[in-house]
């Protein structure tokens, strides 16, 4: 198998050592792609790794199934500096983000000035935007992120309630084919008959690829709930891939069920 999405300690909210990573990836005979946060917008300095330290780090070490990434946070504040940013490096992977409307935090102000009508619509539309504005992505992460922390009495994206706005993103991926994640950082029991109507919906409309990863930000993290990935893909019929040098490979089967 492989963890396309793991945050090492060059991501400020993960103090994972890449010497443990290199031991979990041995132990449990798993890839790695490392994806950490590079984001554009002001005040999010610290979501900036050194570039020259990243790449110095992480390029001696990288082999088959130890490959360089990176989590972009997409906003169209600074489109220009963000495509020249992905051209002048060879990450063998990029993954779009949506953490912010544009400069605004995803907060309890936000939340407490939103329905949650409001505020998915408002994220969604922003994503749509984004992904139109910024080609030249892998995969797009956690379509639902905004739930992750949103108050509301029922967060859960329902398919149904956003499904234009839905439909549209997953339209646009699947024209590119351009995967659409399967982030397992908050799987929960429920995971796979809530998520599977969303990436039926994906392959329906066209979408071919997803990539699976854990978001891990600590070691314990690394690999974490991703057979229940794997398994929905095949459920819905879509390819798990990772990218090396910003192609795609796929995951064989046997690999799928190495745990
Ligand atoms: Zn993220
Ligand atoms: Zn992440």
């Amino acid at each position: 198998m492989f963890d396309t999405h793991v945050h090492t300690r060059f991501s400020p909210d993960s103090n994972l050592k890449i010497g443990e990573l290199i031991q979990k990836s041995k132990d449990e005979k798993l890839g790695i792609i490392i994806t950490d946060h590079y984001e554009f917008g002001s005040g999010k300095d610290c979501f900036r790794f050194n570039e020259k330290d990243y790449f110095d780090t992480l390029l001696p070490l990288r082999h088959e199934r130890l490959l360089t990434g990176v989590e972009i946070g997409l906003n169209t504040l600074q489109p220009e500096n963000l495509l020249a940013f992905l051209q002048k490096h060879s990450f063998d992977y990029v993954l779009g983000s949506i953490h912010t409307i544009n400069d605004q935090a995803l907060d309890q102000h936000f939340f407490s000035t939103h329905t949650k009508q409001e505020a998915y619509e408002k994220y969604l539309k922003h994503a749509l935007f984004c992904l139109q504005a910024v080609p030249s992505i892998n995969s797009f992460a956690h379509f639902d992120f905004i739930s992750r922390y949103a108050p509301y009495p029922d967060p859960a994206m329902e398919y149904r309630q956003f499904s234009d706005l839905l439909d549209e993103i997953f339209k646009l991926l699947a024209e590119r084919e351009t995967a659409l994640e399967i982030n397992l950082r908050y799987s929960h029991p429920q995971y796979f008959s809530e998520y599977q109507k969303f990436y039926q919906r994906f392959k329906e409309l066209g979408g071919k690829y997803v990539t699976i990863g854990s978001d891990a930000h600590s070691p314990g993290q690394i690999g974490r709930n991703l057979k229940t990935g794997y398994e929905l893909a095949a459920y819905c019929s879509l390819s798990p891939v990772y990218f090396k040098e910003r192609s795609p490979q796929f995951v064989h089967s046997a690999q799928c069920c190495a745990r």
